[in-house]
This record gives structure tokens, sequence and C-alpha cells, in this order.
């Protein structure tokens, strides 16, 4: 099986992780049920102690249009699908626009803005375990049952790509911080926020060597340069206490922390 040198201190957004050999899948033959899979690493934390990785090769990386449907492979990036849909006057992935990932890993998450999430104008995928249709599937905020590598999804069709809706989700980002992160750290919790929460426990600003939950949006954990492993686990798991200790709510990790305990 092909392997690929990955330096995740510099591939993944919180540029957290050693340099590894991940297996490359060129095909369903090459998996294994032990493997995980990643895609651009905008929503995984690189443990000191990771499963063993398996990547989606260049050829899953592809968009096209067929009869009426979008057929995206399974490694192609946001950007260029929101660039091809702005490019070929499609609507509905305008959201795609300032939102990092890869396919696969956006189908995984369910990944969104608001109301706006992949799985809206989802029609089917196809996975290693088969081709399945949206009805298939369970989803929900940022969730799927997937347990298999996502190869291809098909989307329905509509023209009409929407200018103004870029803009819109380029002002809802405006509070985020630019500081290197994996996205929002924990899920909301029914009815209140997680940056809200983290708040009110006192760890907004929060810094333990070089990671710190933002002090512009406390539910982004963000690394100044030296932070590590130890310090990002650290620090989700104060949150995760005190947040527990003094509203009884448990926050759900919405970054995939990958390492062997
Ligand atoms: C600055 C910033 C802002 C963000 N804002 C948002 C936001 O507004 N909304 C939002 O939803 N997310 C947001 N995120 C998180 C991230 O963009 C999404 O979760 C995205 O879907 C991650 O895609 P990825 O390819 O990088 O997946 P990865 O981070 O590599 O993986 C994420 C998960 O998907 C699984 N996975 C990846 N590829 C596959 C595959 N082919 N088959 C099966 N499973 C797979 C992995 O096992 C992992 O569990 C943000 C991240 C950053 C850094």
């Amino acid at each position: 099986m092909k392997t690929k040198r990955i330096n995740f201190s510099k591939f993944s957004s919180i540029k957290i992780g050693q340099e590894l050999d991940v297996n490359v899948l060129e095909s369903c033959e090459d998996y294994k049920k032990e493997f995980h899979l990643i895609g651009s690493c905008n929503n995984v934390l690189i443990g000191d102690n990771p499963p063993p990785l398996m990547i989606l090769s260049k050829k899953f990386d592809y968009i096209r249009v067929e009869d009426d449907k979008l057929v995206v492979g399974g490694a192609t990036p946001s950007g260029k699908i929101a660039s091809f849909c702005k490019k070929n006057n499609i609507k509905n992935f305008e959201f795609l626009s300032h939102l990092p990932g890869t396919l696969g890993g956006l189908v995984f998450m369910n990944a969104g803005l608001k109301e706006y999430e992949i799985f809206n104008n989802l029609l089917t995928l196809k996975t290693c375990d088969g081709t399945k249709q949206k009805d298939e599937v369970e989803f929900g905020y940022r969730y799927t049952n997937i347990t298999s590598p996502i190869l291809e999804a098909t989307f329905s069709l509509e023209y009409g790509f929407n200018r103004e809706k870029v803009e819109l989700f380029k002002k809802m980002r405006s509070n985020q911080p630019s500081t290197p992160s994996a996205g929002s750290c924990f899920k909301n919790p029914v009815g209140d926020y997680a940056g809200r929460l983290i708040e009110t426990v006192g760890l907004k600003g929060k810094r333990v060597g070089g990671m710190e939950f933002s002090s512009q949006h406390a539910n982004f954990l963000v690394n100044h340069g030296d932070g590590n492993f130890k310090d990002a686990i650290y620090l989700i798991k104060e949150a995760q206490k005190r947040v527990k200790e003094e509203f009884g709510i448990e926050l759900e990790c919405e970054i995939d922390i990958l390492n062997i305990d």
C-alpha cells in the first residue's frame, strides 16, 4: 500500500502533531477498520500516540455536473467546490467559500453554518460500505453515523449562485480568530452556546503554554505557535470539568481527538 509522509505541525489547521507515514486509500481494498480516515485536518487534533491514519488519494479530488446532479469526490477541497459553483452559477454551496475542509470531512461532520449544512442538498453517498441514499444515513448537527470512508457524494443541482450570501458568510466569520485552530472546539449544547459557557466559567482568554481559549471567541482553542497536544488536552478537560460542575452540562468535543491513551 502507498504511504504519504505528512508533517502534522504544518498540515493540520491547529498546527499540532509530528511527522507520520499516512496510508493512502486508492481503492477500498486498501482499507482496514483500524485505520482512521483524515481529510485536510481542519477539525482534528493529532495526539502524541495517534492511531494508524489513512487519507484518500488525489484520484478522489474531482467535481463535475452529470445530468441534473453535482458529483463530488471525497478528497475535493471546499474551496474548489465553492469556485466551481461560482463559475458555473450553481447555488446552495456559497457557505463553503470560507469553510475549510474536503468533501469527505464535510459530509462526515455534516459541516455547515447555521441552517446551511452539507446534507441539505445531498442525494447519495458512495462509501466503502456501498452506495447509500440520504435517507439511509442518520445525520444531525455536526453528526452522522457514517463508519466507512466517504469516496463521493452527489447533490441536487440548482442554478443561481448568490454573491450576497458569500458576503454574508464572510461577515458571520468576522468574530472568529485568525490564529491557528481546529474550528469550534466543542459542539453547542442544545439551547446554549459552548463559547458562552466557557466564558462564564472563566476560561475565555485562558492560556496554557502556547494554547488558549481565544479571547476573541472562547470556543476556539487557538495555537499561538508553540502549543502542543498536552496543553490542548489540559484546557479541553478543564473546560469540560468546570462546565459540568457549574451547569451540569457535558461539553462534547467537536474536534476529533486522534490519540490512543
Ligand atoms: C478556522 C476554522 C473555521 C471552521 N468553521 C467551521 C464552521 O463554521 N462550520 C463547521 O461545520 N466546521 C467548521 N470548521 C471545521 C472544519 O472546517 C469542518 O469540520 C470540515 O468538515 C473538516 O474537513 P476536513 O477534510 O478537514 O476533515 P478532517 O478534519 O480531516 O476530519 C474531520 C472528521 O471527518 C472524518 N473524515 C475525513 N475525511 C473522511 C472521509 N473521506 N470519509 C470518512 N470520514 C472522513 C475524520 O475521520 C474526522 O473524524 C472550521 C475549521 C476551522 C479551522
